[in-house]
C-alpha cells in the first residue's frame, strides 16, 4: 500500500461527525434564548441638504440594534419603500448572525432581482447585520474583517473654481489643512459644469432651474489647460484628481485622457459611463493618467471585465449601490488580486453610517487608496453621533463595537427632507441642442 492510499483508507474510516451534525445554523434557530431581530424601522432625514435614508435592525437584547444606510437621493422613498414592505419583514424573527445567510435570502427574495435600488435597500439591512455583529463581539466591523492593515484611511476633498488661481488657492488650503489628495473641478463659463458651485445668485438661480446646458466641446478646450496650470500653481507635492462625470462619447473621453497628460492627475474619474464600459481597453491606450470608475454598479460582478483587462487603476466603491459589505469586501479582495486599488464614494449623500462601512474596509484592506470624504455639517454630527471626520487630511476607524456610528431619532427629526428632491433636478440637465443628457 503507498503512503497516498494509506492515507485515503485513514479518511473513509475516520468517523465525520461534523459532517452528520447538523449545521451550526440549524442549532442556533434552534435556540430560543438567542438574538432574534424583532423590528426593521426606516427613518428618512435631511441633515446633510439631501434625503438619507437610516435602517434601524431592533432586537430582542435590550438596547441592542444595528444601523444602516440606504441612502439614494435620486430614489430615496422607493427606497424606503422595499425595507418597509418587502426586505424588512423577512429579517424579523431571525437570527442576525448569520449575515451570509441573510445576505443571500434577501437578494433571492424576488425573482426580478438585482438593481440600484434593491441593493441600496439591501445595503442597509446588510450593514446593520454587520453592525450587530460587532456589538454583540465587542469589536469594531474592521477587526472582523481582518484587521487593521493602515493606521489611517487618507481623505481626499473637493474644490473648485473659476480660474487656475482660484482652484490652485484653494487646492493650497486643503494641502495645509493636511490633505495629499484633492478634487479639482473647473466651472465652464456661461455651461452647466459638474461639481462647481454657483458663482453668484443669478447662477444659483439658473443651476436650480438648469437652465445652463452641458457643451463637451467647451469643456474640453476649457478645462484640461485650466488643471495643467493648477499643477504648474501646485507644484508637484498634492494629488490632483478630476471627475469627468461620465458626461462624455468613448471618442470624447479618448481626448480628455489625451489633453489631461500634463496635469499629472492621481485619478481621472468616470471618464466614461457604465454603458460605455467596454470601451476602457482603448481609453486606458489613449494616454498614461489613472482611471477611476465604479460608482454607479450596483453588481459587484461589473468590475470583473475592467479588473481582468487591467484597464482601471482604482475601483469606486459605493457601498449602499453595492448591496452593502457582504458583497464589497470580497469584491474588495478581489481588486487586492489585481493590483487594483480602491476609491470609496464618500460625498454628503452617503450617511455617517455608510462612512463607517467605508472605513471598516480601507483600514482593514491592502488594496485601499483613498476615501472621498464629504464634510459632514453640524446638523449631521449631531444627528449621527459617532460619525467619522477627516482631520489632517485622513480618517481614522473607529475603536467602538460595531460601526461606531449612533443615530439620534429625536434630532433626526429635526431636520426634514425639503422639498423638491434630487430627481427633480437631476433629470433637466441638457446638451446644447436641447436632448436630455447624462447629469
Ligand atoms: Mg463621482
Amino acid at each position: 500500500m503507498t503512503p497516498l492510499q494509506a492515507a485515503d483508507a485513514d479518511a473513509r474510516d475516520t468517523p465525520r461527525p461534523d459532517v452528520l451534525a447538523p449545521a451550526p445554523w440549524t442549532a442556533v434557530g434552534a435556540d430560543a434564548d438567542g438574538v432574534r431581530v424583532t423590528a426593521v424601522r426606516t427613518f428618512l432625514t435631511g441633515p446633510q441638504g439631501c434625503p438619507y435614508v437610516v435602517t434601524r435592525v431592533e432586537t430582542n437584547q435590550p438596547g441592542l440594534y444595528g444601523l444602516g444606510d440606504a441612502s439614494d437621493p435620486q430614489r430615496p422613498l422607493a427606497t424606503r419603500t422595499l425595507i418597509d414592505e418587502y426586505l424588512g419583514p423577512l429579517l424579523v424573527g431571525r437570527d442576525p448572525a448569520d449575515i451570509e445567510d441573510l445576505h443571500r435570502l434577501l437578494l433571492n427574495s424576488g425573482y426580478w432581482r438585482g438593481g440600484s435600488i434593491e441593493h441600496n435597500a439591501l445595503a442597509s439591512l446588510d450593514l446593520a447585520l454587520w453592525d450587530l455583529k460587532g456589538k454583540v463581539a465587542g469589536l469594531p466591523v474592521h477587526q472582523l474583517l481582518g484587521g487593521r492593515a493602515r493606521e489611517h484611511a487618507d481623505a481626499y476633498t473637493h474644490v473648485d473654481g473659476a480660474d487656475a488661481a482660484e482652484v490652485a488657492e484653494k487646492v493650497l488650503e486643503a494641502a495645509g489643512r493636511g490633505y495629499r489628495h484633492v478634487r479639482v473641478q473647473v466651472a465652464v463659463p456661461g455651461r452647466d459644469t459638474y461639481g462647481t458651485a454657483p458663482r453668484d445668485a443669478a447662477e444659483a438661480a439658473r443651476r436650480r432651474a438648469r437652465t445652463d446646458r452641458w457643451d463637451t466641446l467647451a469643456y474640453l478646450r476649457h478645462v484640461p489647460g485650466i488643471l495643467a496650470d493648477v499643477r504648474d500653481r501646485v507644484g508637484p507635492d498634492v494629488e490632483l484628481l478630476h471627475d469627468a462625470h461620465e458626461r462624455m462619447t468613448p471618442a470624447e473621453a479618448r481626448q480628455l485622457v489625451r489633453a489631461v497628460e500634463d496635469a499629472g492627475l492621481y485619478f481621472l474619474e468616470d471618464a466614461l459611463a457604465p454603458e460605455d464600459a467596454a470601451h476602457f481597453p482603448e481609453l486606458r491606450a489613449a494616454g498614461t493618467t489613472p482611471l477611476a470608475v465604479g460608482e454607479l454598479y450596483h453588481d459587484p460582478r461589473a468590475y470583473l471585465p475592467l479588473l481582468a483587462g487591467r484597464s482601471i487603476d482604482f475601483a469606486r466603491i459605493r457601498i449602499p449601490t453595492l448591496g452593502g459589505l457582504t458583497p464589497a469586501r470580497k469584491l474588495v479582495a478581489v481588486c487586492e488580486m489585481f493590483g487594483v486599488r480602491t476609491a470609496p464614494h464618500g460625498p454628503g449623500d452617503v450617511t455617517p453610517v455608510g462612512m463607517a462601512a467605508n472605513m471598516a474596509l480601507n483600514i482593514s484592506s491592502p488594496a485601499f487608496g483613498v476615501q472621498e470624504a464629504a464634510t459632514f455639517r453640524d446638523a449631521t454630527l449631531e444627528v449621527f453621533p459617532g460619525a467619522p471626520v477627516p482631520a489632517g487630511g485622513h480618517l481614522l476607524a473607529s475603536e467602538a463595537p460595531g460601526l461606531g456610528v449612533d443615530f439620534d431619532e429625536r434630532a433626526a427629526r429635526r431636520y426634514p427632507v425639503g422639498a423638491p428632491l434630487e430627481h427633480d433636478r437631476w433629470a433637466l440637465l441638457r446638451a446644447t441642442d436641447g436632448s436630455a443628457h447624462r447629469a
